[in-house]
């Protein structure tokens, strides 16, 4: 579009992409001021394994009302990205997952471990395992309490030797690396190589279309036989059927993150879904386990 405008003319102040420039700054502005003023939460979506329908762990996902209205994690993560603020963003993530954890811990109960998703450029912090270890020593939790969760794009984008130093610093100190939403990226097998991992999350937009679209169920498949071989595992997102729990079942899977096992549940809420925890009854069933 830029070409058909003709050499040297700059459509930077094309009134749209102005539009979307401003929105962008104005998010940023309020995303520091929330930040400030701790108006920033997660939620947790819980984790079981397929070997025997029990909670294992959460995931920690942002959330930010802005001004009443939800600010979707993706976009809210790309404006802290570009702003830096996702440095300081995430550090209050961890805090708050970590936090979180301690306290169900301390009411008795058996919450597993958490996993965080972090932005190449946390990575990229000298000093980024070190605080991270501060957080589990403030916190009194060992670093197993810990899983961090990065995309392909990490590797990608930032595929330098500082992030793989940082992801084998982090996983001999027996935290645990998990490579998102796998398959949508570009990733070859030689990343793996060279970003070695625990964990492979079998994307959500495989597992969605598992029972109507053969391929995917073959990618899914080729997916966990490929993390079993190179000694990791599988975790598939996005389950929402008992038919795709029991076809990731089948394929030897094994964890699964879901709407059909739980939703992300606010802090408030998570101490009452482990008292409550009934996933395998559940699932025999077939009844739908999403929560409000
Ligand atoms: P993700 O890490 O792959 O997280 C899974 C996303 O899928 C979450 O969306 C979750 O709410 C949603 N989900 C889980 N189960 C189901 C399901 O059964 N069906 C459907 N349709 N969706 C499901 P969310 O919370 O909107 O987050 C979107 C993405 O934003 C995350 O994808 C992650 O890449 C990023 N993100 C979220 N929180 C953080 C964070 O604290 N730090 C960073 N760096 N990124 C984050
Ligand atoms: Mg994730
Ligand atoms: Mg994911
Ligand atoms: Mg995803």
């Amino acid at each position: 579009q830029a070409k058909a405008r003709g050499r040297g003319t700059l459509c930077l102040f094309d009134p749209a992409m102005k539009a979307e420039l401003e929105e962008r700054r104005a998010i940023a502005d309020d995303l520091a001021v929330a930040l400030l003023a701790d108006e920033i939460e997660i939620a947790l979506q819980p984790k079981t394994s397929f070997k025997d329908g029990r909670h294992t762990g959460f995931e920690a996902l942002v959330r930010w009302q802005r001004g009443g209205e939800p600010v979707p994690p993706p976009l809210m993560i790309a404006v802290a990205e570009e702003n830096g603020l996702i440095v300081a963003l995430g550090y209050r993530i961890f805090d708050l997952a970590l936090a979180t954890i301690r306290n169900l811990v301390d009411a008795g109960l058996a919450p597993g471990s958490v996993a965080v998703n972090v932005a190449a450029m946390q990575l990229r912090q000298d000093d980024f395992v070190t605080r991270v270890l501060g957080l589990l020593d403030k916190h009194g939790l060992p670093p197993a309490t810990l899983e961090i969760e990065v995309t392909e794009h990490v590797l990608l984008d930032g595929g330098d030797d500082c992030i793989a130093h940082t992801l084998a610093a982090l996983r001999a100190h027996g935290i645990r690396v998990s490579l998102d939403d796998f398959g949508t990226g570009y990733a070859s097998l030689t990343h793996l190589k060279r970003f070695p991992v625990d964990c492979l999350k079998v994307d959500r937009s495989f597992v969605r279309d598992i029972a109507r679209e053969p391929d995917n169920a073959i990618l899914t498949r080729t997916i966990i036989t490929l993390a079993h071989s190179l000694g990791m595992e599988a975790v598939a997102e996005g389950v929402e059927s008992v038919a795709q729990y029991q076809f990731l079942e089948e394929q030897g899977c094994d964890y699964a993150q879901g709407y059909l096992i739980a939703r992300p549940l606010p802090r408030r809420e998570v101490a009452a879904y482990l008292r409550g925890f009934t996933a395998p009854a559940r699932l025999r069933t077939g009844s739908p386990a999403a929560r409000p």
